[in-house]
């Protein structure tokens, strides 16, 4: 947007000709006010929710155990957040509603916003609720205590008065946050990512030296490499078996025949990271074994063939076929109950991460959509991956999921207050950008119609005669 239509954008509607810079600082201080007292509105909303839930739920005959289980999911479907951070933000609420009642009045009057109470809530997390009160009233964020204080600041002071109030507890969270300990991967910039480890500083120091004694060795008896790439290689190769960590594990590299045989630019996807560009994807097809194999690739798009490679990897490739115009990914059918590997590869490449709206997680189970004992199918229409989270709260009392028919692959998820998300699989490499709606709109021309069905032929024709090995 230019400078011109952003003015145009904030000018007050009526006859105010020009906004001047005062006030749109007063009108952006006083938003700032308002974002706080809704996040605390919406904190006592998700508290009265929840219990609400629970009500409901011990009504139903849930065990106690299981009390309140869903209840952040709802929140986050409801705010647009992955479940994980859903069920974060209801203790956040339980904590300021029920034991900090003036960090939630500071919130109210917009003198802490969300993320600074949430400091002071983790901060004191580790205390009793009588304690977590006391630290509450002794900071007294609500009388202005923490003006001009800065994340930092805050921290600062929540602390000293944990440590002052219970030094024992605090010292034993040092101990409770070794059950954390965990390895993510997230991606970084040029088709590199992070492969990040939580872990207690014993070991963590350990792995360290490990590495950095061997790339040590290995530089002295004259490896051209430098010691952080030898570092990083002796982790792939000892974590994996393998030097360069791909042979004997499966990537599951997503692209179209066009990208893979036609130097093609469509980019493609590796599942647990994301998007790779075409050269790379092909790159690391070509120098993992020169062999190429029987060649194949269809006319809509999907991987081919398998070959072996002739040196240190094996490359399989797997057709799998897309519709054309949709990138709905289709394929066969099961009549087992439990999803055989094929299958569970096809809802992988298709589903890529949960399918939960706004949940990024790995992909755990494959799941029933509709369940096999009311009668759902072991399909690919009725088949979604969810991450392990998910996979439990589809199970609570009130939930429920369908497939629907969509260009792509999309499924209801109806909660209990009968709230409905429509989750969509994510757009296979090779799929038009906004396809459907010009799709649709073209579709009504007969010629369209007739080219459609001549495509659709094909497709059917190329299906016969190379059965699927997704
Ligand atoms: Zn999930």
């Amino acid at each position: 947007m230019d400078a011109a239509r952003s003015l145009a954008a904030v000018r007050p509607s009526g006859a105010v000709p020009e906004p001047d810079g005062a006030r749109l600082i007063a009108e952006i201080r006083s938003l700032e006010d308002q974002k706080s007292a809704l996040a605390a509105r919406q904190a006592r909303l998700s508290v009265a929710f929840d219990l609400i839930q629970r009500r409901e739920q011990r009504d139903r005959g849930v065990p106690a155990g299981e009390l309140g289980s869903g209840v952040g999911a709802q929140i986050a479907l409801a705010r647009r957040e992955s479940p994980a951070r859903g069920g974060r933000l209801l203790g956040l609420a339980k904590a300021l509603v029920t034991e900090m009642p003036r960090t939630l009045a500071a919130l109210e009057t917009g003198q802490l916003n969300e993320w600074r109470a949430t400091l002071l809530v983790k901060e004191t997390a580790c205390l009793s609720a009588e304690d977590r009160a006391a630290v509450d009233a002794e900071l007294a964020p609500d009388t202005g205590t923490f003006d001009g204080a800065g994340d930092r600041g805050i921290i600062a002071a929540a602390r000293t008065a944990a440590y002052r109030r219970d030094p024992r507890s605090v010292t034993q969270r040092a101990s409770h946050a070794s059950t954390e300990r965990h390895v993510s991967l997230r991606p970084a910039p040029d088709t590199m990512c992070y492969l990040t480890a939580l872990l207690p500083v014993a070991a963590g120091v350990a792995v360290y030296a490990g590495l950095t004694r061997h790339a040590d060795t290995l530089r002295a008896a004259g490896d051209p490499r430098t010691r952080g790439q030898l570092m990083a290689d002796t982790l792939v190769e000892r974590t994996t078996g393998k030097a360069g960590g791909i042979s004997g594990i499966e990537i599951q590299l997503v692209m179209t025949d066009r990208t893979l045989f036609q130097a093609d630019s469509e980019p493609a996807r590796l599942p647990g990271y994301g998007i790779v560009p075409a050269g790379w994807a092909r790159d690391l097809l070509t120098n993992a074994g020169d062999a190429a194999g029987n060649t194949a690739g269809d006319a809509t798009g999907g991987t081919g063939l398998n070959s072996t490679g002739a040196r240190a990897r094996n490359v399989w490739l797997r057709r799998l076929y897309t519709a054309p115009g949709t990138g709905e990914l289709t394929g066969m059918d099961s009549r087992a109950r439990l999803f055989p590997a094929g299958l569970r590869r096809f809802l992988t490449a298709r589903d890529d991460t949960c399918r939960t709206p706004y949940c990024d997680a790995p992909i755990r189970h494959f799941d029933h959509i509709i369940p096999w004992h009311r009668g759902g199918t072991t399909t690919h229409d009725n088949g979604a991956g969810l991450c392990e989270a998910c996979n439990h709260t589809k199970e609570t009392p009130g939930w429920s999921s369908r497939p629907r028919p969509g260009p792509r692959h999309t499924l209801d998820v109806t909660t209990p207050t009968g709230h409905t998300y429509q989750a969509t699989a994510p757009p296979l490499p090779g799929t038009p950008a906004r396809q459907p709606e010009a799709d649709l709109a073209v579709a009504k021309s007969p010629d369209h119609r007739r080219q459609r069905h001549r495509r659709a032929n094909d497709l059917h024709r190329t299906r016969r005669q190379n059965q699927p090995a997704a």
